[in-house]
């Protein structure tokens, strides 16, 4: 050590040295940027890439070991021998491409390693074949130890960087070490190897160089060096810049909606963030308004979908022309737009509550068509309504589609109670498609249906139970309301349909069972179908299958409901009118349609003891069923005198509580049910009486 720094000290030009640590720090600076670039570029350019990295390794290298030979005072007359000067120049450059070109994208060790090899071994070629083109006049011998050092040093070094340049993840910090390492190598190898050289004067035989020629020889070497490497530098430079053009391009293409220029969903998730981040720490008030066009299907479907577009695209323009400084506009893809806005008072809501409304007023114009459009707007406000984005967004979308139910009005502001409701049932409708999607939160219960006076049992009805994994029990009246409107009902029905035939076919005796159908259900034209369907693949016999229905699922569309119930006729299923009394209760509907049964309500019955009408009713019902052939059945027993009551006006069946309450169809004996034993809260229907 002691004397490759005393050779560094007292063998070398100071001012020369210096120049070649300029050089060598730039180049090595300068290269592993180069290669950086390669390793991240694609596969053509990292060719390119490749190529300037060897020339400015070589470059480097060579420029560095030649301005420091120069440097180096051997107190001797020298010459240099071109040929092999250049020689070792082009040894450099091409032993630099090959370890470059083996270290690949540098990810593996393996290959670092071999590709840091070759290149301590060409740094270490180079220099002592420069050494040779190096003609001092007198004997130059070598110390083999420091030879085997000044190798072992550039191989280490140069795998080293390569490695690090390869694999550590901070990119600054592996390029600081990387050029470190590299600077390394050369110098390492440099000065051990000349320190290696030991040179006895003889005497004089060539031309020697003057101290001045040496001196202008490294400068312009230098130079060279440097024009080689700056010329890499610039490259790198474009790249880099027209890399940042590519990426904003494309950060701008991630952020736009294509159609309409606006800021599309992507921007306008981060604009409201950082929004309502500003909005927080400086206490401001921000609105969030959510626009809906109102059946733009059908502009498109009117003038086909290049007209749709521009007058898409003409509208977005009004909107983001009708906004004021500060408020921001996005468009979150098909007809939904959304407006943010600062605001400090009522007056300025309402003033872009209006302003968006008023957009719609006039019709809009493109490509010589003229398009009324309308829009439903909600709006929701932070703090107030939300203090958060998704919850804001959330909120104003809830008033939207308030603003879209009620026809009178275009613009809902978000309100609590309202929309909380509409939110719950949100909820529970997500909730219910979870549960239909499997598990055992749904079950379909049975109530028994009796006849009287004998008691014995008909059959039963299936009501469907949903056991809500943190509301616990919730009513059918609650949830079919809510499957009913998403259309969730199909697959609900189905589902009750399906289950039903599939218990009543294992059951040991052969009584009816009554299952509901939802008004949807019967607007399927292929509802017959897949009623016969289901009894083949569960086995049931269809004179065992009644359905039930209401007055108001047969309204919607009377043709089609009474074809419809025709085919199921047809097949041998029974039909029920239920809840007969409470809606339309119409003469016409009995003597048209093809009932079996007429379901009296309820209410009747918790009125027959005490009101006479009730009972009038009872019986004008009973005696209407009895002219058209259907059986009355009366629900809503809860006592024993009801009971009587029915029995003395011939009523032909019974069901409620004081039957049996609806129930997972436990195991049933073969004996008439004993009403005076039954316990109107008996929750099971043990003791009810098949006939068998
Ligand atoms: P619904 O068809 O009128 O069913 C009879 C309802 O009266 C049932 O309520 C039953 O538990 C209840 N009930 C029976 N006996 C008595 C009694 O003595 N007193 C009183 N107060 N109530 C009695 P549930 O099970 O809550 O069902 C409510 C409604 O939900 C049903 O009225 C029906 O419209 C609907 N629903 C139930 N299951 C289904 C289904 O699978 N599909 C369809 N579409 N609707 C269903
Ligand atoms: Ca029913
Ligand atoms: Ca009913």
């Amino acid at each position: 050590m002691l004397e490759i720094a005393r050779c560094v000290a007292l063998d070398h030009d100071p001012a020369m040295l210096l120049l070649a640590a300029v050089v060598c720090c730039i180049g090595a600076a300068a290269l592993v940027q180069m290669l950086e670039r390669a390793r991240t570029a694609e596969r053509a350019q990292r060719l390119g890439w490749l190529f300037l990295s060897s020339m400015a390794a070589g470059a480097t290298i060579w420029c560095t070991h030649f301005v420091a030979m120069l440097s180096y005072t051997a107190h001797l007359p020298v010459a240099l021998d071109p040929v092999l000067t250049i020689a070792s120049l082009l040894i450099a450059i091409l032993g630099s491409g090959i370890a470059f070109g083996v270290n690949g994208e540098g990810r593996q060790l393996s290959r670092s390693i071999a590709g840091g090899a070759i290149l301590g071994l060409a740094i270490s070629v180079m220099h002592f074949m420069g050494m040779q083109a190096y003609r001092v006049d007198g004997i130059v011998s070598w110390r083999p130890g420091y030879v085997a050092a000044a190798i072992a040093a550039a191989v280490l070094f140069s795998v080293a960087a390569l490695a690090v340049l390869g694999r550590e993840h901070d990119l600054r910090h592996r390029l600081k070490v990387g050029t470190v390492l590299l600077i390394a190598a050369v110098v390492a190898l440099h000065f051990t190897a000349m320190t290696a050289m030991q040179v006895t004067v003889i005497e004089l035989s060539s031309e020697p160089l003057a101290s001045g020629d040496i001196q202008v020889l490294g400068i312009g070497t230098a130079l060279v060096g440097m024009l080689v490497i700056a010329a890499g530098i610039a490259a790198a430079l474009i790249d880099g810049r027209t890399r940042g053009n590519a990426l904003r391009e494309l950060q701008h293409m991630a952020m736009t909606d294509h159609l309409t220029g606006l800021p599309n969903r992507n921007c306008f998730n981060l604009e409201i963030e950082t929004r309502l981040d500003h909005a927080r720490a400086a206490g401001h008030r921000k609105a969030l308004a959510v626009m809906d066009l109102v059946r733009f299907k059908d502009v498109n479907d009117l003038y086909g979908h290049s007209v749709g577009d521009a007058v898409m695209k003409a509208f977005a323009h009004r909107l983001s022309s009708a906004l004021l400084p500060g408020e921001f506009v996005a468009r979150l893809g098909g007809d939904e737009f959304v407006v943010v806005k600062g605001y400090d008072d009522d007056a300025q809501l309402t003033g872009l509550a209006r302003r968006l409304e008023y957009l719609t007023a006039e019709p809009v114009r493109a490509e010589e068509v003229e398009a009324l459009i309308r829009a439903s707007i909600g709006i929701s406000t932070f703090p107030d309504d939300a203090t958060d984005a998704s919850t804001l967004v959330a909120n104003a979308d809830l008033a939207m589609l308030r603003a879209k139910a009620e026809k009178s009005r275009r613009v809902c502001f978000y309100d609590l109670d309202t929309d909380n409701a509409t939110r719950a049932r949100q909820e529970l409708a997500h909730d219910l498609r979870h549960a239909l999607n499997g598990g055992t939160e749904l079950a379909v219960h049975y109530q028994v249906q009796a006849a009287i006076p004998a008691m014995q049992v008909t059959g039963f009805e299936a009501l469907v139970r949903w056991q809500h994994p943190k509301r616990g029990k919730i009513s059918p009246e609650e949830f079919i309301s809510v499957a009913e409107e998403n259309g969730m009902i199909l697959d609900l029905g189905e589902w009750v349909l399906r289950r039903a035939c599939s218990d009543a076919a294992a059951w040991p005796h052969d009584a009816k069972v009554a299952v509901n159908l939802s008004p949807l259900q019967l607007l399927r034209s292929d509802l017959p179908g897949r009623i016969e369907q289901i009894l083949a693949t569960t086995g049931l016999p269809a004179d065992r299958l009644e359905i039930e229905l209401t007055e108001s699922a047969i309204m919607s569309d009377r043709d089609q409901s009474l074809e419809t119930l025709q085919k199921i006729r047809a097949l041998g299923i029974g039909i029920a009118l239920d809840d007969f009394g409470t809606g339309y209760s119409s003469l016409e509907t009995l003597r048209i349609f093809p009932f079996d049964k007429i379901k009296l309500d309820r209410f009747f019955l918790a009125e027959i003891t005490q009101s006479a009408q009730a009972r009038a009713m009872v019986r004008a019902v009973v005696s209407l069923g009895r002219s058209l052939g259907m059986r009355v059945l009366a629900e809503g027993i809860e006592e024993e005198q009801q009971l009587r009551i029915l029995e003395d006006e011939g009523c032909d069946e019974a069901q409620g509580y004081f039957l049996g309450r609806p129930a997972l169809l436990a195991a049933t004996r073969a004996s008439p049910i004993r009403a005076e034993a039954k316990d109107a809260a008996a929750p099971s229907t043990a003791g009810v009486a098949v006939s068998a």
